[in-house]
Order: structure tokens, then sequence, then C-alpha cells
């Protein structure tokens, strides 16, 4: 099929909720992915901080081949070994003490937050089913994710969502304790914003919600779905502020681009989920488990992670210039390769023109271009990337 008659498929048969691009992506390769008319674009996004490792990693595309030639699913009614030795794997590389395996980044949130509400009802007794969100989150889409994110035109169409949920300021330490009061159970922090414009969480900020939630007996959950797993050189995001949560949600990159969730808590909340209280047909299925054991011993690695940290501070220093040079950049924020540039023009006008220079970058918000490269992207091939991505400003520029 060439590129026109798949984008008039799409037109016709899928339902319109993406506005996508007019090339068709048929065939990746490391940081670089090609579309059907044979142009390559460098991938600043890894589908949206799925790719980690980049596209068609050796030993990502062996494990699929291996894992397929024996089980792919069996449900969870039945002991799996990749299955538990994933559980064991995160469980040993991070502050938790149990794993609830998932689909996606959504579905863990919504894991998370049941969790929240039973261990209250469990613990207290009382009514205890507030929830604490921040301005500018995203949690996801389903009906109570969609009740903790900020966006206003996500929710709208959609109420009445999940009640209960409280909005307060991100990065305001005083308002967050003021928010989180004794009918609490839960508060749901991104520790670096990602659709919501990449916006990091200051540590004082981090510190007094975590103290909030210790005085009045609420739940800290960081979703890590977009931050975690290596994406700001850290393995949590978490770990660069000291503060530990009591759960942890992450999704995105973790089974190289295959769906999967994880919901991970201490012991304690654990203690208050039993058998029948939550599942799911998919998930942890052998293949999954065995492909996300791949990545998590890839990304965990601390040469790996160091690696991550130094192209992030290659980046900081490539788009500081990029700010400076170009009146329609406005400023640089991030962290790892995790970035955003606050732009004076729609973001998505500087996306397009980054097809044209041969990038893929996506926004986060209406005015941020965000940067989401494969963790294995080379330094050189960064400065390639900010190099096409200032091409790209300085079209938008020289057309204003
Ligand atoms: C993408 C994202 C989600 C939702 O993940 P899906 O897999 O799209 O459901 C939740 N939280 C954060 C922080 C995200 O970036």
């Amino acid at each position: 099929m060439d590129t026109a008659d798949v984008i008039a498929l799409e037109r016709e048969y899928v339902l319109q909720t993406y506005r996508r691009p007019e090339f068709v992506l048929v065939r990746g390769e490391g940081a670089r992915v090609f579309d059907g008319e044979g142009r390559v674009y460098l991938d600043g996004v890894s589908g949206i901080a799925v790719n980690a490792l980049g596209h068609r990693d050796p030993g990502i595309v062996a494990t699929i081949r291996d894992a397929a030639d024996g089980l792919i699913h069996v449900s969870n009614l039945y002991h799996t070994e990749p299955h538990v030795l994933l559980a064991r794997s995160l469980v040993e590389r991070s502050f938790a003490d149990r794993v609830f395996f998932c689909n996606s980044g959504t579905e863990a949130v919504e894991g998370a937050l049941k969790f929240a509400r039973k261990y209250a009802r469990w613990s207290f007794g009382e009514p205890k089913t507030r929830i604490v969100a921040f301005t500018g989150s995203f949690h996801g889409r389903t009906m109570g994710a969609l009740s903790t994110t900020w966006t206003e035109k996500y929710r709208a169409p959609f109420e009445p969502l999940v009640p209960g949920v409280r909005f307060a300021p991100f990065n305001d330490p005083a308002a967050a304790e003021e928010a989180i009061t004794d009918d609490v159970c839960a508060v749901i922090v991104e520790p670096v914003q990602g659709e919501g414009g990449v916006h990091l969480a200051t540590t004082d900020f981090l510190e007094h919600v975590r103290a909030a939630c210790d005085r009045a007996g609420a739940l800290l959950i960081f979703d890590e779905v977009q931050c975690g797993l290596g994406r700001t050189g850290h393995l949590w995001a978490h770990e660069a502020y000291g503060v530990t949560p009591d759960l942890m949600t992450l999704a995105k990159p973790l089974a190289g681009g295959l769906p999967m969730g994880a919901v991970l808590m201490t012991q304690p909340v654990a203690d208050a989920i039993g058998p029948g209280d939550h599942g799911s047909t998919f998930a942890a299925g052998p293949l999954v488990c065995q492909v996300a054991q791949a990545v998590l011993d890839r990304v965990s690695a601390p040469d790996f992670l160091a690696a991550v940290r130094e192209k992030g501070q290659h980046l900081a220093a490539r788009l500081s210039a990029l700010v400076e040079a170009s009146p329609l950049a406005r400023e640089a924020r991030g962290t790892g390769l995790m970035w955003g540039i606050e732009c004076d023009v729609e973001a998505a006008t500087i996306v397009a023109a980054g097809y044209q220079q041969g990038i893929l970058v996506c926004n986060a918000g209406p005015h941020v271009v965000r940067l989401l490269p494969p963790l294995t992207i080379t330094l050189a091939e960064l400065d390639e990337l900010v190099d096409r991505l200032l091409a790209a400003f300085e079209e938008v520029e020289s057309r204003e």
C-alpha cells in the first residue's frame, strides 16, 4: 500500500482520536525510523518514552522470538517463572515489597487508586476516600485515572467522573499541606510531569507532600509511567529527590514496546489486598515478562544510567543554546533525556516543521515541544537532533 492508501483507510475506518502526520512509518533501526517513501527520521519521541532501547534492539528482538516459541499467555490463574522473576527484580531494585502487573499506564494508576482506597478502608474503617492530585498532572484516560488528570478538555466531556478528587497547585508546598486533610486516602504526583509540559517537582515540594501524607495517614503514589525506568538518568525519578512513595506506577518503557504496566507497593499496602480484590486477564504473561526482564536488566545497569546522565547534561547545554538562538523558544526544562521547550508559537507548528527536517518530536500541551529520545541515542545523534530542531525553529521564524 502506498502512503495515500494508508491515510485514506485511516480516515475511513479508524476512530478519529488522533491527528497523525502525512507519512507512514514502516521500519526502525536504533534511534531512526523510516517511512514508506524512504525518508528517515531521527526519533526524538521513542513512541512516547516507550522505546527506551531504540528500535529493533537485538536483545529485545531475540527475547521476543525465543519467548514466543514457549508460552505467550496463560492468564493469572496459573504460576509462571518469568512473572515471579520480574516481580523479584522490581522489588530488589526499588523501595517496594510487592508488585501488581497490568497492561498500561492508566491501568497502573487505576490499580494504585483502588489499592489506596482499600488500604484506607481496611486500616481506618472510617470514610477516608478523598484523592489529591496536582495542577498540570496527567495520569491516564480511564475514568479513575482521568479523574486525577488536570487537563479540563480531557475530563469535561466524560463527567461525572470519580468523585472526591481535589487538585492542588503543583510545586506549592503550603497548598499541598492544606489539601492533604485527614479524609485523604491517596496523593498522586509525577516527580517529573510529562504531558503537562515537562515540569520538575522541587525537592521541597515532594518533602512537604511526603510529610503531609504521613500526618494524614494518606498513601503517596508516584506516577513514574513516563519519568521512571532510567529516563531521568536514575532508575527511578524519585531517587534524585530522596523522597520515597508508598506506591509507584510504571508502564511506558517497561516491556520494550509491548503493553505492560505495574504497581509497586510497600508491604503495609499489600497487606490490605487479598485474592479477588483486583485482577487482569492479560497482565504478566510469560512473553511480556521476559521482555520486561530484558529491559529492566539493561536500564538498571549503573553504566547505562551514568551514560543517560551524561547525555542529559549534553542535551541540556545544547538546548539552552537553542533557546538563546531562537526568538520563538523561551525556556528549556528537563532532566536526563526528558525535555520540554516552552515556545511562543503552537508547539504543533514546530513539530510539523521537524518532520520536514527529518526529526520526530512531540508536544506536551499547546506550547511545549517535548523530547523523549531513546535512552540508547548517541551523543552524535543528540547533536543531530538539536541541529535539526534548531533548523525547524528557524524555518518557522522565517515565516513570521
Ligand atoms: C502516559 C502516561 C499515563 C498513561 O499511560 P497509558 O499507557 O497511555 O495508559 C499515565 N501517567 C503518566 C505520567 C503518563 O505519562
